[in-house]
């Protein structure tokens, strides 16, 4: 083993934990370092997401380089899932986007730009435009609730929690060192790599790395979310309800369990979730299905999508052999297995080709390291 194929990996979060699993599977030695306490508090952003797949639909929020990482990153998901030592809850039967009569110009606008970007970006499938009849015919459930709807074929969701908790199951398996509350800083690890000359050192601290950037570049942008176990409604697929002010989905997960979001605040804000956001997020999913009015609330839950000013990723090199992957904003499941494979390319190879298909942005800036990190 060289000291090459070894890294220490900032955060066990999404980005973490997958990085971790993949380079431990190709032969490295591989260390992570989690600020939270244990496995139920870890994981930031990823604990909370909805965990939706869905580049087309989010193509009406991001760039054409984010949604070709995610119509890519699908097929890799479906893989990534079926390797892991437990199951994983992973689906791809598509997106419905669904409006009440009022918003049926915003839904026209929608429908033309969603249908601009499968023609833009090869390899999306195009939206459909359903009747009512179509409609109820994909979701039975909904039958007579709406007129008309939009289904974005193939797009897919998993279970974020599920996920994090096989990928934690097989580093475990493969006893790679988990050290828990052990919150590090950029300054810290690196003094770590000045003891492990040739070692890796990857920051995927999503949010946490804030202080490790430049002032203001790395942002929060407040969502909240509820989870509800709703026995009396049965969806097939993450449904988006369209609404000026308050855009919901409805992401099912099994047994029932449903996860509604999500609000999005200009807000570095971990505060717990208002009433106002609560209600908005209650009541759009009652508008949804009735059935919704009987369902329990699990949870309540509050995070920051870690952010650059443009919302798009990036891979920051800040020293030899230290990277900062971050920007992951309100895509990171949809795109992970992209940044991914992009970052494995570069640690194993010194190339960046799948960096450049995707467009995905890798820039170089220059950090010092003082003391020595003990792990
Ligand atoms: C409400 C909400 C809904 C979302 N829904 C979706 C969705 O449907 N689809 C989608 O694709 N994406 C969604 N996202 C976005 C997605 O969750 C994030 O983009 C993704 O989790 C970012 O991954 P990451 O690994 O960079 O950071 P995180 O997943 O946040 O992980 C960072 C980890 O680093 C740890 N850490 C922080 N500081 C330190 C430190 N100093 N030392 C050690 N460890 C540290 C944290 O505890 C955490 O475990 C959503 C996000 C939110 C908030």
């Amino acid at each position: 083993m060289h000291a090459t194929d070894t890294a220490l990996i900032l955060g066990a979060g999404l980005l973490g934990r997958l990085l971790g699993v993949s380079l431990v599977r190709l032969g490295w030695r591989v260390h992570l370092v989690e600020q939270a306490s244990g496995p139920h508090t870890a994981g930031g952003a990823a604990r909370v997401a909805a965990a939706m797949l869905a580049p087309l639909a989010e193509s009406a929020v991001t760039e054409p380089s984010v949604v070709a990482m995610g119509r890519d990153a699908l097929p890799r998901w479906r893989q990534l899932c079926a390797d892991l030592p437990r199951p994983v809850f992973f689906q791809q039967n598509g997106t419905l986007i669904l409006w009440h009569r009022q918003d049926a110009r915003e839904a026209s606008r929608l429908a033309a730009l969603l249908q601009a970007t499968a023609r833009q970006v090869p390899g999306l499938p195009s939206p459909q435009a359903l009747d009512e009849a179509q409609l109820s015919a994909h979701e039975p459930a909904l039958a007579g609730r709406f007129a008309q709807g939009l289904y974005l074929p193939q797009e897919g969701q998993l279970d974020g929690r599920q996920l994090l908790d096989a990928l934690l199951e097989e580093l475990h398996q493969r006893a790679v060192p988990l050290h828990w509350n052990q919150p590090t800083t950029l300054a810290e690890a690196l003094a770590w790599q000045r003891d492990h000359p040739g070692a890796w050192v990857l920051d995927c601290r999503g949010l946490g790395a804030q202080a490790d950037w430049p002032p203001g570049a790395l942002r929060g942008v407040r969502g909240e979310v509820v989870r509800l176990h709703a026995p009396d409604v049965t969806l097939q697929r993450p449904t988006r309800l369209l609404h000026p002010r308050y855009p919901i989905y409805i992401a099912p997960k099994e047994n029932h369990h449903f996860v509604i979001g999500a609000t999005e605040i200009e807000a570095d804000d971990r505060s717990p979730a208002s009433v106002r956001s609560t209600l908005e997020l209650l009541s759009a999913s009652y508008a949804v299905h009735p059935g919704f009015a009987e369902a329990r609330i699990l949870e309540l839950n509050t995070e920051c999508r870690p952010t650059l000013p443009d919302n798009l990723p990036a891979v920051r090199q800040v020293a030899p052999r230290v990277l900062q992957i971050n920007g992951l904003y309100r895509h990171g499941y949809m795109i992970a297995p992209a940044v991914h494979d992009a970052v494995l390319e570069y640690l194993q190879h010194g190339t960046h080709t799948l960096a450049q298909r995707w467009g995905l942005r890798w820039e170089r800036a220059g950090v010092e390291a003082p003391e020595t990190l003990h792990l």
